[in-house]
């Protein structure tokens, strides 16, 4: 069975670590040089849109896949294999004011939010949601980047002016007591598996880290499961589907949603008896999904701009290191650390321990 995989970035990477022992084959297409997912499997190194070679690797697999969702869709929809997650998702997911308004549709509550993509829009839509709220690009908005605060109507005009006066939304803020995530999978026969919540938090847009299972009441993870469900089916989803929540008082809000592998299951690659990346793939190829319990209670931390020393994380109880092979830039995604406990409180100890390691390496050892 053979996947190609467009996007070379350690989400293809992880695929494709979860593809060799179940002797699937993977490729991929990315346009840098050596991206990180080239020790996973070949890379064609072109544009994500360049014709030939997405003919070229879509005649080569049984099922095309993407690991990141801004993915050009008019390059995916005539392929002709396979295209999973299917190009719908894509279209609902790149663009934030089709993916509220899908959310919407699917009977998903959103928190408020207008469309601006005038002076007079943005103007009109602080009157309606009232301050504070969210600027955002309708596009290419992605870990906190293309977005900004605002507290006043001149603050307003700021953003929009920097944010290069694109089409936009301006979006109620959500005084959230977490941030939650649910991960599904769908394959192609229409099996569906979710895992149990995921706790996440975020600083400047970023994913610092993750905890799961999240400590809610079986009723609330069958209300975030059945979101999951009606957004899988709505788009005849096939694949992994990330929703982020926020959660106020019980009350759950859709923020947005990846149609692909998502940073806050990386913990299920120890911490659930199937990863994601295993369910993805499993779900794109039509075999049957596995079982999405939990093996173990699990954190993961991302190790963002900088790696501490490898022996300093590894000294943690139940650390399972992941690193990345990438150069440190400030902000970027070096890798991610994986906790397993016995118990919860277990779990946040280590993570305790492992954020301490982050934290000195990040500003220097007192
Ligand atoms: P996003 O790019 O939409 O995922 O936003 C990045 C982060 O900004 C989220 O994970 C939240 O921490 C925060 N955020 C985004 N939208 C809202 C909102 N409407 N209310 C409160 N916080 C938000």
């Amino acid at each position: 069975m053979k996947v190609a995989i467009i996007g070379g970035g350690q989400l293809g990477r992880m695929l494709g670590e979860a593809a060799h022992p179940l002797g699937v084959e993977v490729r991929f297409l990315d346009p840098g040089h050596a991206p990180c997912a080239a020790t996973a499997g070949p890379v064609t190194q072109a544009a994500f849109d360049d014709p030939a070679a997405l003919a070229e690797l879509a005649a080569w697999a049984d099922v095309v896949t993407y690991e990141f969702e801004n993915v050009p869709v008019h390059a995916v929809s005539g392929l002709a294999t396979p295209v999973y997650p299917p190009p719908q998702a894509l279209e609902a997911a790149q663009d934030r004011l089709r993916e509220k308004r899908f959310f919407q549709d699917a009977g998903v509550p959103v928190a408020p939010f207008a469309p601006v993509s005038t002076a007079e829009e943005l103007s009109a839509a602080i009157l309606t949601l009232g301050l504070p709220a969210i600027l955002k690009t309708r596009r290419m908005g992605y870990d906190g980047k293309g977005q900004f605060v605002v507290n006043d109507a001149e603050q307003g005009r700021g953003a929009w002016r920097a944010l290069g006066e694109v089409p936009c939304i301006l979006e109620a803020v959500v005084p959230f007591d977490r941030e939650l995530s649910i991960l599904s999978a769908r394959s192609a026969t229409g099996e569906v598996r979710c895992w149990p919540l995921v706790v996440n938090r975020h600083a400047g847009g970023i994913l610092q880290w993750s905890e799961a299972p999240a400590e809610v009441s079986p009723e609330l993870q069958q209300r975030a499961e059945d979101t999951a469900r009606r957004a899988l089916e709505a788009l005849d989803y096939v694949g992994v589907l990330a929703i982020e929540l926020f959660d106020l008082a019980g009350h759950l809000y859709a923020n947005e949603m990846a149609p692909r592998v998502h940073n806050s299951g990386h913990w299920s690659i120890e911490g659930s008896i199937t990863s994601q990346f295993e369910n993805h793939l499993r779900a794109v190829l039509g075999l049957p999904l596995g079982d999405t319990a939990m093996a173990s209670a699990a954190g993961m931390l991302n190790l963002l701009g900088t790696e501490p020393p490898l022996a300093e994380l590894l000294a943690v109880p139940g650390a399972r290191v992941h690193r990345y092979g990438k150069s440190p830039r400030p902000g970027r995604k070096l890798g991610h650390v994986t906790v397993l406990g016995r118990d919860l409180p277990e779990v946040r100890a280590r993570l305790g321990a492992l954020r301490r390691v982050m934290h000195d390496a990040t500003h220097g050892d007192p």
